[in-house]
């Protein structure tokens, strides 16, 4: 394999995170009203992509429009509503929601929405003794799951030379990607924790499993 080759092949990584990281990110209601689209208490824009009247597209973690079967995530959406390529959507909504692309993983900067929008009212949740166990239970299994990725990590590390990259390497590097958003919801405000209980609860409970049993065959 020539050097060239193995360059393009890691911002395929790069790129292919990014992806994922916008995904998880920002879904496209919020996308679409930070671009200025007006969504309605049922979740319901007016569509920009056909000659709309009354709001006939859904908006929520992605669209569709009932009129036109406009759909697709938010990638698709900015790509179509700017008419970009989707990596250039990738790169636009990264930019201004200020989702940063690291080796070790990505985090979500302020936000336009946050810089420029007046902030949301937030509900008042009450926070009971039982939701900040299962939190901390929760961060702990993450913790713990993350550095047994790290372990991987370098287990599984390519020596110089080598052609190909170990699977279980790439698996765990991709992996800590996604769990080092977890602990960041984790450890974020109520809603992000809401979001991680609500949405992320068999992932977790997963991770602690594998943990679990990785131990037993160590002791
Ligand atoms: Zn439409």
């Amino acid at each position: 394999m020539v050097s060239g080759e193995r360059s393009t092949g890691q911002n395929d990584r790069v790129n292919m995170s990014l992806f994922q990281a916008v995904k998880e990110v920002v879904d496209t209601r919020e996308a679409a009203e930070v671009y200025g689209l007006e969504v309605n208490n049922s979740g319901m824009a007016i569509c920009p992509f056909h000659d709309d009247n009354n709001p006939s597209m859904k908006v929520d973690e992605r669209y569709h429009c009932f009129a036109c079967q406009a759909d697709g995530d938010v990638i698709d959406f900015v790509a179509n509503y700017f008419e970009l390529s989707k990596i250039d959507a990738v790169k636009k909504i990264a930019k201004d929601f200020g989702i940063e692309y690291q080796s070790v993983g990505y985090k979500k900067q302020k936000s336009i929405k946050q810089v420029n929008r007046p902030k949301p009212i937030r509900k008042e949740i009450s926070i009971d003794n039982e939701f900040n166990k299962c939190i901390r239970t929760y961060n702990n299994i993450l913790c713990d799951y993350r550095d047994l990725l790290e372990s991987y990590k370098i287990v599984f590390a390519p020596n110089c030379g080598d052609e190909e990259l170990h699977p279980m390497f790439v698996k765990a590097i991709k992996k800590i990607d996604f769990v080092d958003y977890l602990i960041d919801l984790a450890n974020g405000t109520t809603e992000e924790k809401i979001i991680l209980l609500m949405q992320y609860e068999s992932e977790v409970k997963n991770y602690g499993k594998i943990s679990d049993s990785i131990r037993q065959k160590i002791s």
